[in-house]
């Protein structure tokens, strides 16, 4: 904002000027003059106030004070109303706040707006719930109640409150039919009157914040005794123990050998010394035993934050954490926007999960938040995996972050052995071979638990027409869709469309219409067909989508009987399984030949969390992939290797085509409904772009369409741009922006990613 000083000099006017940040699509905050009367104490910044903008007013943040305004002062309006006795956010939440919106040149009242529970970001409502309190006056106490016989509410809530001199709560008297109007009307009469009180276990942070109070006993931490850790497991807590300030820690630790022992022995001595610590972990709704994990351990405060919760009780839990209440908060990627009064460590749990990174708004990195915040607070924090992503893996090894390793599996388990089953000659019905079939029927009998892994939904990718090979694409998508069984439909995975099974060919009238490829629907029906005995149960979002459906399925299977899991993804994310001593890879050659540059990482990093499900309690565990390309390198350098080892080469490859993380990009995306739209479009963009190109030490690709170029009915085109110096390719996108928002067209939307994961 403004660097002109108008203003400035004027006498008087010192830090008078509010700028405040609004829920508004735009790069900047806003200025507004307090009413005369309000203290300094009551604006600090991050405190919510009302403003008249436009025609109507609304909610936003003080995001700091000034003197100067780019406007005249007799312009500027006044700010309505200070909602909160307290600021909503806390410093180092607004630090955080500006960096996120700064680092990804988002507008700031949407970053705040991240920052707050859905309740508080565009309503009045108060922070902590105030409840009301209605209590008799002297001349309600006195009055002949007969005086009321016309008002008959008024006079029963009378009778009420002189059963009750300590007062009603408002919400009490309602449940006997007296409403706030009949109140209201006592009120007037002078008979009654209101009493404020907050919630009492949210009430605000004491003032003094030199002294943090700690809201639970620091002796007596614990409800169950922590496991005897192993010598490296040790190793690990001591260093991460012995950093009393920033420092990032990479766990890297083969699947099972117990990373969760390590955060909770450290987490435990954080919360003994008084101070919160936050977890992150990638999905909570698909592994609810993390957090009944943790939850068994502490007999401190521990509490959720994720998208699953209510908008009350995500409320009640920020309050408990922002104000010291909640020793361990644990969520997934919005949770790193959780303030906390006390902060003394930070967890993010499989570091390299793609569902840290938001892919649509904000395009945020939680992982990388971690280690900003952790910066800003001065502690440590700790980014554990068996498979870290290779930028993680890259600061280990230049020593940015301290490594850690864990080599060994906890306890008695060993880690599983790998079979590549080469299937070219092979008979294969439904995506398994004979000697998958014969494998998995041998570990059933020995009373074992098998994981069949098939990463698509539904029955077959294709529907397809055997006569003539016409399948159905998505109306709104370049995509084709996909055939499910059970109900019988077609289904566009990318936008969600559904229509009917078609029963002719649209081309040639043909009904032979065969499905095509292999997806969990079809391999379930296959192996319940030829295991007719055993349970098969099938773990995708189709199955889990009935609440409660993936806790009903986990049970099941900790059940220990045996059976067959069939499932996607889903599966590979830290679940502990362990009857589980047989993992299948049926189908993991497409994620081989990918043109994404990162596919070799995302696969060898699924291939080894799912591989990473077997073997994990006192049987030993075998991994059997099927593959048509058993001469790739992975499954050499990876299976003989192991992922640090194999990491180490993906790194060199990277280095060699300067792609990240020894060169930061940036993605650039316009959509339109009518394709010229956004493409002409962004070669205005690329015009501009391109010569500045040299000055800014930045490459730039395209326009070109994206790889799937019509998604939901828009057509979407890109612009990549690569630099090896992060400050200069971030002066060119800040002065790209910028640009962007005054020229963009009204029919163009468009949208930046910086440091993007996927791009598709
Ligand atoms: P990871 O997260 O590294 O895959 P987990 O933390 O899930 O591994 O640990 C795997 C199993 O090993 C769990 O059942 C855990 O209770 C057990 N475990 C962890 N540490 C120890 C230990 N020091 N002694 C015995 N068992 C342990
Ligand atoms: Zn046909
Ligand atoms: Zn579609």
């Amino acid at each position: 904002m403004g660097t002109s000083n108008k203003s400035g000099d004027q006498p008087g006017l010192s830090h008078s000027i509010l700028k405040v940040a609004l829920p508004v699509p735009l790069r900047t905050t806003f200025d507004y003059l307090p009413r005369a009367e309000w203290t300094s104490n009551q604006l600090q910044p991050g405190t919510r106030v009302l403003v008249p903008f436009g025609r109507r007013q609304m909610v936003g943040l003080i995001e700091s004070l000034t003197n100067t305004t780019d406007l005249d002062l007799a312009d500027l309006k006044t700010i309505t109303k200070i909602i909160d006795p307290e600021p909503a956010l806390s410093p180092s939440m607004l630090s955080l706040c500006r960096w996120v919106a700064r680092y990804y040149l988002h507008p700031p009242g949407e970053v705040y707006g991240l920052a707050l529970p859905t309740l508080l970001r565009n309503q009045e409502r108060p922070m902590v719930d105030v409840s009301v309190t209605w209590r008799l006056t002297q001349k309600g106490r006195l009055i002949e109640i007969n005086q009321l016989n016309r008002a008959k509410r008024q006079r029963i809530a009378l009778e009420f409150l002189r059963e009750h001199p300590a007062g009603l709560q408002q919400a009490t008297l309602k449940g006997f039919g007296v409403l706030p109007a009949h109140l209201k009307g006592l009120a007037d009469k002078g008979l009654v009157e209101p009493h404020e009180q907050s919630d009492h276990s949210l009430a605000p942070v004491p003032a003094d914040q030199s002294a943090p109070t700690t809201y639970w006993d620091q002796k007596h931490c614990l409800a169950e005794a922590p496991l005897t850790l192993n010598p490296q497991q040790s190793q690990a807590l001591e260093a991460i123990n012995a950093a009393n300030e920033f420092r990032v820690f990479t766990l890297a630790g083969i699947t099972g050998s117990g990373k969760t022992e390590v955060y909770l022995q450290a987490i435990a001595r954080c919360v003994s010394l008084g101070r919160q610590a936050l977890v992150l972990v990638p999905e909570i709704g698909l592994t609810p035993q993390t957090l009944d994990h943790f939850k068994r351990r502490f007999s401190v405060p521990v509490v959720a934050m994720h998208s699953n919760l209510t908008d009350k009780e995500r409320l009640d839990h920020w309050n408990l954490a922002r104000t010291g209440r909640a020793a361990v908060v644990l969520g997934t990627r919005s949770a790193m926007f959780v303030a906390s009064a006390n902060l003394g460590l930070i967890v993010v749990d499989e570091e390299q999960d793609l569902s840290y990174k938001q892919q649509e708004g904000l395009r945020f990195n939680a992982r990388d938040l971690a280690v900003v915040r952790g910066q800003l607070e001065s502690i440590p924090v700790v980014l554990g995996s068996a498979t870290p992503s290779l930028e993680t893996w890259h600061n280990s090894q230049t020593g940015r972050y301290k490594a850690l390793t864990l080599e060994q599996r906890a306890g008695n388990a060993l880690p599983p052995k790998f079979k590549v089953l080469d299937i070219r000659q092979q008979a294969v019905s439904h995506g398994i071979s004979e000697p998958l079939a014969a494998a998995i029927d041998h570990h059933l009998k020995a009373n074992q638990q098998v994981l069949v892994f098939i990463n698509r939904r539904g029955y077959a990718p294709v529907l397809m027409c055997h006569d003539c090979g016409w399948f159905k694409e998505c109306r709104h998508c370049d995509h084709r869709m996909t055939f499910h069984a059970s109900p019988p439909h077609l289904h566009c995975h990318h936008c969600n469309y559904r229509c009917k099974t078609p029963v002719h060919c649209e081309q040639c009238q043909s009904t032979d219409l065969r499905p095509v490829g292999l997806g969990t629907e079809q391999v379930e029906q296959h192996l319940s067909a030829i295991f007719p005995k055993v349970p098969v149960i099938r773990i995708d979002r189709d199955s889990t989508q009935r609440k409660r459906s993936m806790q009903q399925h986990l049970q099941q299977i900790n059940s220990g009987q045996p059976c067959i899991l069939v499932g996607t993804q889903m599966l590979a994310k830290g679940h502990h399984f362990p009857k589980v001593t047989l993992v299948a890879i049926c189908d993991i050659d497409a994620g081989l030949f990918s043109v994404d540059f990162r596919a070799t990482e995302h696969t060898s990093q699924l291939l080894l969390q799912v591989a990473g499900r077997s073997g994990r309690g006192k049987d030993p565990g075998l991994v059997m992939i099927q593959t048509r390309q058993p001469e790739h390198p992975v499954f050499d350098c990876l299976l003989q290797q192991g992922y640090f080892h194999y990491a180490g080469q993906m790194l060199q490859e990277r280095q060699q085509l300067m792609m990240p993380p020894f060169s930061h990009l940036a993605l650039l995306q316009a959509e339109s409904s009518k394709p010229e739209a956004a493409d002409s479009f962004l070669q205005q963009v690329a015009d501009w772009l391109l010569p500045l190109g040299t000055e800014f030490a930045t490459e730039i690709w395209g326009p070109t369409p994206a790889l799937m170029m019509r998604k939901a009915g828009r057509f979407r085109f890109q612009i990549l741009l690569q630099s090896q110096s992060r400050p200069l390719l971030h002066q060119l996108l800040a002065a790209t922006v910028q640009w962007l928002a005054e020229s963009a067209p009204s029919t163009v939307r468009w949208s930046l990613d910086i440091d993007p994961v996927v791009m598709e």
